[in-house]
């Protein structure tokens, strides 16, 4: 099977995953609008990590900070000095690069003798120069007077600056963790793969903050924890992730250890989250730019001290990419394409069709529906052959097919049907709601 991004979008497209934005406007580049299904799916796979952080963990705690926030902020945590991409221009075919795409080493480098990936030009590329990725904008009534702020590039360091605020309120004691889900931006200048990477986009993001020499008992921790949420919680095929550890040139200004999970794209083996070990480099910037105390007093062993802060930062938008390639599969055999979503992560979680139109047939049909939407998302539908009904809920990768037919109205039986093996059975209505929760929730 040929699995290629171009086949996911139009799917994507087709049945209201995913629109491109602006369209009627011939579209607004590397930003996407999620349609009815896409955001169900979207929600879905946040409310599942939320519940893994904040749930599962008694020691990990929720928040939602704004994304307008103090500039001193990106002083203090680097963005405004240090986070740039050094970008090349093709003089000749006005195409523009990150440099550290197009050769390994940038700093010593001759650019006169490298080759453009674009029109394939010798020397025609200029030297690296350094571009800021943060969304600029005015805060007042009057944009001269006004304050400069920008839109923040993570959700991070809203937790950072919060802790203390957190940790009082909730009387938190080392280890703890903050949560925070919450939309990100980035002037990337290459944005590209659909979603991959975008300009508007959502991090969900979890910062535990420990003591400093339990921090690499923690990293592990934490890194086993992120990969078995992708194999166990959203059934990614564990062959298609691993684990990518930072050289030492790659090593963000903060970090001390970071390692990325990577899942195996239709365009290659790409990040999808990372898990950093950010150290106490950001507490205490922020305890100098702010002038306040940010360390910790460890009670039980009359201990002060800044703690090393763990993070693990995934994107929604990537998770949900690599959940829609992972689920694409073309059943050849049986002339169809099926999202096999786990039922847990499906927008919809049946589909209820009367066989035919008439005999009171939608009327049962409409009475199964009541029963189950208190419980789970379902649509109803009569339009056209029962297998093409099938096989449109197959592509949206509804998982159970509900059909009530002539004998439903003599012994109040329907008709279970399965998205991935197509197998039907038989079964009375009044377990339907019990049966399907058990394979839904
Ligand atoms: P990349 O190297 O791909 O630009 P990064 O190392 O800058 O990513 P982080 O700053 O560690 O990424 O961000 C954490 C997570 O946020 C990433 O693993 C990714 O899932 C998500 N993310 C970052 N940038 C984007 C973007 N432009 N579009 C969509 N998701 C993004």
């Amino acid at each position: 099977m040929d699995k290629t991004i171009e086949k996911i979008v139009s799917l994507c497209k087709r049945r209201g995953f995913i629109f491109q934005s602006s369209e009627i406007y011939g579209g607004f580049s590397a930003v996407y609008d999620y349609g009815p299904l896409g955001v169900d799916l979207k929600n879905n796979l946040s409310q599942l990590w939320w519940k893994e952080m904040t749930q599962n963990h008694e020691n990990i705690v929720g928040l939602d900070s704004g994304i307008l926030m103090h500039p001193k902020i990106w002083e203090a945590s680097g963005h405004l000095g240090a986070f740039n991409d050094p970008l090349v221009d093709c003089k000749r075919c006005k195409s523009r690069f990150r440099a550290d795409e197009v050769v390994e080493d940038i700093d010593d480098q001759d650019w006169a003798s490298v080759q453009c990936p674009s029109c394939g030009a010798i020397g025609s590329l200029t030297e690296p120069r350094q571009f800021n990725l943060m969304f600029k904008t005015n805060v007042g009534a009057v944009e001269e007077t006004g304050t400069e702020a920008f839109l923040r590039p993570e959700t991070a360091q809203g937790i950072y600056v919060n802790y203390q605020l957190v940790q009082g309120s909730m009387r938190l004691k080392v280890p703890f963790g903050i949560a925070q889900i919450g939309k990100a931006f980035r002037n990337e200048i290459i944005a590209r793969n659909f979603i991959f990477r975008t300009r508007e986009f959502e991090q969900m993001e979890m910062q535990y903050f420990v003591k400093p020499g339990t921090d690499d008992y923690s990293m592990i921790e934490w890194k086993n924890k992120r990969m078995k949420f992708y194999e166990d919680q959203l059934n990614i095929n564990k062959s298609n992730l691993q684990f990518h550890e930072h050289g030492e040139n790659e090593l963000a200004h903060y970090a001390k250890e970071a390692w990325d999970i990577e899942y195996k794209f239709p365009f290659g083996w790409s990040e999808i989250e990372g898990v950093h070990n950010r150290t106490d480099f950001d507490l205490t910037r922020h305890s100098e730019y702010s002038r306040k105390n940010l360390s910790y007093f460890d009670q039980p062993n009359n201990d002060r001290f800044i703690p090393y802060i763990i993070e693990t930062s995934a994107g929604l938008n990537r998770m949900l990419l690599t959940v829609l390639a992972d689920s694409y599969w073309e059943d050849n055999e049986n002339n169809r394409i099926v999202m096999r979503f786990h039922p847990r992560l499906a927008p919809i979680k049946a589909v209820v069709c009367p066989l035919t139109k008439k005999d009171g047939l939608p009327e049962k049909a409409r009475m199964i529906i009541e029963l189950l939407k208190p419980h789970f998302k379902v649509v109803f539908d009569q339009q056209g052959s029962i297998g093409k009904r099938y096989y449109r809920q197959d592509e949206a990768g509804t998982p159970y097919g509900v059909t009530v037919d002539h004998k439903s109205l003599e012994d109040d039986t329907v008709t279970l049907r399965n998205r991935d093996t197509q197998r039907q059975n038989r079964i009375s209505i009044d377990r339907l709601v019990e049966e399907l929760m058990k394979k839904v929730l």
